[in-house]
């Protein structure tokens, strides 16, 4: 596993926790669950692994397999949610034998300060008319269920026949609403995790694994 590739060393900038409540806070204004033991500038980041590629691999191959049982002449329109779950998406819709439509949505959460309201900004839409027809969203982690949940009712008021979710991680300790998940990838602990897509101040997406940030927890109370 090539662990300790060459990356960017991250800015050296104030890092915060990010507590039950203040959803996406590590997305805005630079505040990101602390990264103890931070890595000196001259060293290469080290990202344990959580998921290896061949493990992401296998399980994608499952998730095809099932979506396109499930999706079999149907008329499949697969969203999804940038920038965390493009690798994903990417490597899911290859593997599915069915004929598909891809689109995608870009959504932020805002705040105000270091709290956030865990309001979601919408800043790409699709373009599909997706009006009867079916949809699966996908995305990278489902965490507290807030963006999921926007997005849910989002798209359907557009009316289409049905809404369904895909994600690579579910993190469901720090659930604050109900989502309904269908097709899962990995459960993840109460961990900061990136790679694969998924970034920490656009740093790691292009890990071909999924790993973890070191001492960090999203939710770890200190500092
Ligand atoms: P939710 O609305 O479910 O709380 O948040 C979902 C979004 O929060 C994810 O799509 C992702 O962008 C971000 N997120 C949640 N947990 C993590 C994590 O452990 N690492 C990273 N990098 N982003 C996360
Ligand atoms: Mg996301």
């Amino acid at each position: 596993m090539p662990v300790g590739m060459p990356m960017p060393t991250p800015p050296n900038q104030r890092l915060e926790n990010h507590r039950p409540g203040r959803h996406n806070a590590w997305k805005e204004g630079g505040i990101v669950p602390k990264l103890k033991n931070l890595p000196p500038n001259d060293l290469v980041p080290k990202v344990p692994c959580l998921f290896s590629a061949e493990e992401i691999d296998r399980r994608i191959g499952e998730l095809a397999q099932e979506i396109s049982r499930d999706y079999s002449n149907s008329d499949l329109v697969v969203v999804g949610v940038l920038k965390g779950a493009w690798i994903f998406m990417a490597d899911l819709v290859r593997r599915l034998t069915i004929p598909v439509h891809c689109d995608f949505v870009r959504v932020s959460s805002y705040g105000s300060g270091t709290t956030s309201s865990g309001q979601i900004r919408l800043e790409l839409d699709v373009t599909t008319e997706i009006r009867g027809r079916r949809v699966l969203i996908v995305e990278d982690i489902v965490d507290t269920g807030i963006t999921s949940n926007w997005l849910l009712e989002h798209l359907k008021r557009r009316r289409p026949r049905d809404v369904r979710f895909c994600c690579l991680l579910d993190k469901p300790s720090r659930r604050e609403c109900q989502v309904t998940i269908h097709y899962t990838g990995f459960l993840v602990p109460n961990q900061f995790v990136v790679g694969y897509g998924i970034d920490w101040n656009e740093h790691y997406r292009q890990l071909p694994y999924v790993g973890y940030l070191p001492d960090t927890t999203s939710d770890d109370p200190s500092g």
